[in-house]
């Protein structure tokens, strides 16, 4: 059975060709709608997102399944897959202007000249499905590898924020870092030590990171080398050789050439331990303004990437038998133990010298010293 839809607008895009999807939608595009609609468009301003319904009409032969550019296969119904039995497209775009009959918008994945069929305002509370407590008891990740997906880099830094306390360019460049390295490996991650992320790093860089990526320390999927730069490299298990290390260039310049406010309150602040409590609360303002404003920026213009880099394993966790220390009569890992006067005793009761991770990097600290 046939249906009718109506041409009601037209896409005007830089475009010519469908081309990467993350760049068509880093770009803004002009939808022009036809005079005889314009009517429609009235208060159409007072949205700041709307959802455009398009006709793909580029598309090749439709496909009923095939590998995705993101991840597994998928059936067609199951993903964004421009060659479908219905050629029909649906993008959310942020509305920046309406100027009369045109719509300036940004985030259309739609080349030049694609006919637009329909205009809808985005709205949260219909067009989000809530998420309850047992899709989160079911996959505790979901939402970030939605977001990771989608490219959602805003929503996952604010989830970031969660854990981190405040949002700094550091934050916001692990968060970027964790997206492009799990997209460039097309990965999702349950949580299970399926991926490895090794850090070079302990600065706020590294929450960033394992809230992205679900590579923490605590599910043994976080590798710290103590090199002292802002950089990640992420791979998956079974393909140890094709990680992807994405390092953050310029790590200083970055802040003090793009944001010199930012950079002198945080010298003062911060790094001189002086200025008043005015200064230290415009810092974080700033700090904050300045980890939304990096976020949004190409990952190239800040940090460098490379691919089909090898990563030596550590096996899966291991699990160590308990000991009880002779002392404080504490359990304690057995390989952590230490033989002293004749019985078993921990680390701490026996004064011995332990490995510390601290603002500092890796430390060896001895009691006796
Ligand atoms: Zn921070
Ligand atoms: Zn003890």
């Amino acid at each position: 059975m046939d249906y009718d839809s109506t041409h009601v607008g037209t896409v005007h895009s830089d475009f010519e060709e469908p081309s990467d999807p993350d760049a068509m939608r880093d770009a803004e595009s002009t939808i022009v709608v036809d005079t005889e609609y314009e009517e429609a468009l009235y208060r159409i301003e007072d949205n700041d997102h709307l959802k455009i319904v398009f006709y793909i009409h580029q598309a090749d032969e439709p496909t009923l399944r095939g590998p995705r550019r993101y991840g597994v296969e998928r059936g067609t119904f199951a993903c964004r897959s421009p060659n479908r039995p219905s050629p029909i497209g649906t993008t959310t775009v942020e509305l920046i202007e309406r100027d009369g009959q045109e719509l300036r918008v940004q985030g259309l994945d739609a080349i030049d000249g694609t006919p637009v069929l329909d205009i809808k305002p985005y709205a949260p509370n219909l067009d989000r499905p809530e998420e309850t407590d047992e899709d989160r008891r079911d996959a505790p990740r979901e939402r970030i590898e939605r977001g990771v997906r989608n490219r959602e880099r805003e929503e996952l830094l604010l989830r970031a924020g969660e854990i981190h306390g405040h949002f700094c360019p550091y934050l916001a460049l692990g968060v970027m870092s964790g997206v492009h390295a799990m997209r460039e490996l097309g990965a999702t991650n349950e949580g299970m030590e399926d991926y490895l992320a090794v850090l070079e790093t302990n600065s706020c860089f590294a929450d960033g990171v394992q809230v992205v990526t679900g590579c923490t320390f605590g599910n043994n999927a976080l590798i710290y080398r103590d090199y002292g730069k802002t950089a990640v490299t992420l791979v998956s298990r079974d393909e140890p050789d094709d990680g992807v290390r994405v390092h953050v260039k310029e790590r200083e310049e970055i802040v003090e050439r793009d944001y010199p406010e930012a950079s002198e309150l945080f010298d003062r602040v911060i790094a001189e331990g002086e200025g008043t409590a005015a200064d230290r609360e415009r810092l974080s303002e700033v700090w904050a303004e300045v980890a939304f404003n990096l976020i949004d920026r190409p990952i190239h213009d800040l940090c460098d990437v490379e691919t089909a880099v090898s990563v030596d394993l550590p096996d899966r966790a291991p699990i160590f038998e308990d000991a009880t220390c002779g002392v404080c009569g504490e359990s304690v890992m057995a390989p952590k133990t230490v033989e002293c006067d004749g019985e078993t005793r921990c680390r701490d009761c026996a004064d011995a010298s332990y490995l510390q991770l601290d603002g500092r990097g890796l430390a060896r600290i001895d009691p006796r010293k």
